[in-house]
This record gives C-alpha cells, structure tokens and sequence, in this order.
C-alpha cells in the first residue's frame, strides 16, 4: 500500500514525523510531500501569482515551496509514478474541529486528495498549553492513530468524502475512546485581532489564538473532544444546501 503524507505545520513539523511513524505500521512505501514552510490557514488555497519549486530531502521526501493543496498537486502529478492508495495529512498542531474546518490546510490537502478520487484523512492534536513543545504533545496522536487508521483502510468512501479526525489534548491513557460525530459549530468569535505598530511606525494587526467559545451541541466534534474522546468525522464535499433549492427557484420564478 503506497502512503502520501502531507500538512500544512511544514516539512519539519514534529507532527509529520509522529504521521510518518504512525504509517510506518502499515507499509513501507511511504511517500512525503509537504509545505517547505508552515501554511496553517491557508485552506483549500492555491498558489497561482508565482512559481512553485520542488524541493527533494531523500528519495521519497520533498518539500513544495506553496501551499498544502500544492502539496498533493505536485505530489500527484509530478513526484509520484503511480498515485497512492492513501493519503494522511497531518498530525496537525492544534483542531481543527466545527467550523474551522474550512480554513484549516490540514483538512484542506486531504480534500484535494478527495477530489482526486484518493481515500484520504485529515489527522489534528489538539493544542494545551500544558504540553506544548514537549514529547507528550502528540501522545494521544502517537498512541491512537494506528487504531484509528486501521478500520478505515478497507471501509468503503463514498466519491468526494474524507475523514476528519481530532485528538484530545491528554495522555494516551486518559483518552476514553473513539467517537464517530458531526461537524459542530463554534459561537461567531470576535475581539481576537491584535493591534500594534512596527518598527517604522506603522500599524498591523495580527490575527490571534484564543480559547473559542462555543455551545456544545450534542454528537459533534467539540463535544467529543471535550469529554475526552478522539472526535472522527465524515466530511463530504457537495456544500450544497439541497433544501433550499426549491425555495430559491420559486423566488426567482416569482420575481419574473
Ligand atoms: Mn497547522
């Protein structure tokens, strides 16, 4: 089984090496593409205004100086002979949970990975202040992400579906289990942009981490992170909001 490991934290990410570890148990043939530089936010984004170069660091690694969708792009049609099988992104440093999907690189290269018709998995570690920058920082990741992958090797995806999955900021032993949930929603955050001048004087603003509010509802991805479980979620990429196309066509009907 041929693996293509990709994220958007960058070629020398801790993550990416707790991802290429964890594929490890189930093949050798593991290929590594990745951003030659951290892209988290970039979401589903292309680069269009400037070259694209790729970078080898062994046989089987390179590094692409763009985004994470550049990534399996070049991946696909330039690194690879014969696509793979599988694609892993991640393990990303921080969730991607609710509606933060959609920024996120992470879920972002395994959807170009969909769209190319490749089974495909986007893998998060839940940031805590706690643990960050030590080796406990991915435990839950190391520990449980070969027993995530496993059933998911052989399951049927429907066309243009991908897996997201998220791990609890805790210890390999405190992590309850594995919850299969929805996409939750976090409260419309604000006040989280940081004002400053620079050292000629002029303003910018940066965009900031802060704890995200959000109403728990029941059976989705937050709640499940947060009672201790690994939060995995099928994502599908028809954004379609089929009940209202009926709705809108009767308005344009109505308005001739
Ligand atoms: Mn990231």
């Amino acid at each position: 089984m041929r693996i293509l490991i990709t994220n958007d934290d960058g070629i020398h990410a801790p993550g990416l090496t707790v991802l290429e570890e964890i594929a490890r148990e189930f093949s050798d043939d593991i290929w590594v593409c990745a951003p030659s530089e951290e892209q988290s936010g970039a979401g589903h984004s292309l680069t269009l205004n400037r070259p694209v170069r790729l970078q080898q660091f062994g046989e089987r690694r390179f590094a692409v100086t763009g985004t994470p969708t550049d990534s399996v792009m070049m991946s696909l049609r330039e690194v690879l002979d014969t696509p793979p099988d599988l694609i892993l992104s991640g393990v990303n440093r921080g969730a991607n949970l609710g509606d933060d999907i959609t920024y996120s690189g992470t879920v972002s290269a395994a959807i170009e990975g969909a769209l190319a018709g490749i089974r495909s998995i986007a893998f998060s570690q839940v940031y805590s202040r706690e643990t960050a920058g030590t080796d406990a920082e991915f435990a839950a990741a190391r520990a449980w992400g070969a027993k995530v992958i496993k059933p998911l090797i052989d399951v049927p995806f429907s066309p243009r579906t991908l897996v997201n999955v998220n791990f609890p900021p805790l210890a390999a032993d405190a992590v309850k289990g594995i919850r299969i949930v929805r996409q939750g929603f976090h409260d419309y955050a604000r006040g989280s942009i940081v004002e400053g001048k620079d050292p000629r004087g002029q303003r910018y603003f940066w965009f900031g981490l802060h704890p995200i509010e959000h109403t728990l509802d029941h059976g989705t991805d937050l709640e499940a992170i947060d009672d201790g479980y690994i939060a995995v979620t099928p994502l599908q990429l028809d954004l379609t909001h089929y009940a209202s196309i009926d709705t809108l066509a009767q308005r344009f009907v109505d308005a001739e």
